[in-house]
């Protein structure tokens, strides 16, 4: 799987997506009343449940991209000078995507994927 974003962006994402399905299951389940009466009822009680297991899912994503956001080690990206987190040995710049490596051996000389060509390594900090 190639990466477009870096990882804590992506998974910042997806647990947006995550509430955003959720909170359009529970109205969807709510209507479900409106439109189809006692049988909806059911099908409001299942949708209502699948929101919520859909929010709370979302809430533990967010609460691991923060723990995981707070021990990322924190760099200055060579190629746009901003400073940015990694996840992992490679991982992309939060706001330019370049794929940054700690691991000299397969920068700039072997891409870290077969379609990336544009890794570069990153001086390591103390
Ligand atoms: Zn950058």
């Amino acid at each position: 799987m190639k990466w477009k974003t870096s990882k804590i962006s992506t998974m910042r994402t997806w647990g947006l997506l995550l509430v955003l399905i959720g909170l359009g299951l529970c109205v969807f389940g709510t209507s479900g009343i409106i439109l189809f009466g006692e049988v909806g009822k059911i099908i409001a009680g299942v949708f209502m449940v699948l929101g919520m297991i859909s929010c709370f899912v979302s809430m533990g994503v967010y609460f691991w991209v923060g723990m995981l956001s707070t021990n990322a080690p924190v760099l200055e990206c060579p190629e746009c000078g901003k400073r940015t987190k990694m996840l992992g040995e490679t991982d992309r710049c939060m706001y330019c995507h370049t794929i940054l490596t700690w691991n000299p051996d397969i920068a700039t000389t072997t891409p870290a994927a077969p379609n990336d060509s544009e890794s570069r390594s990153v001086p390591t900090q103390s």
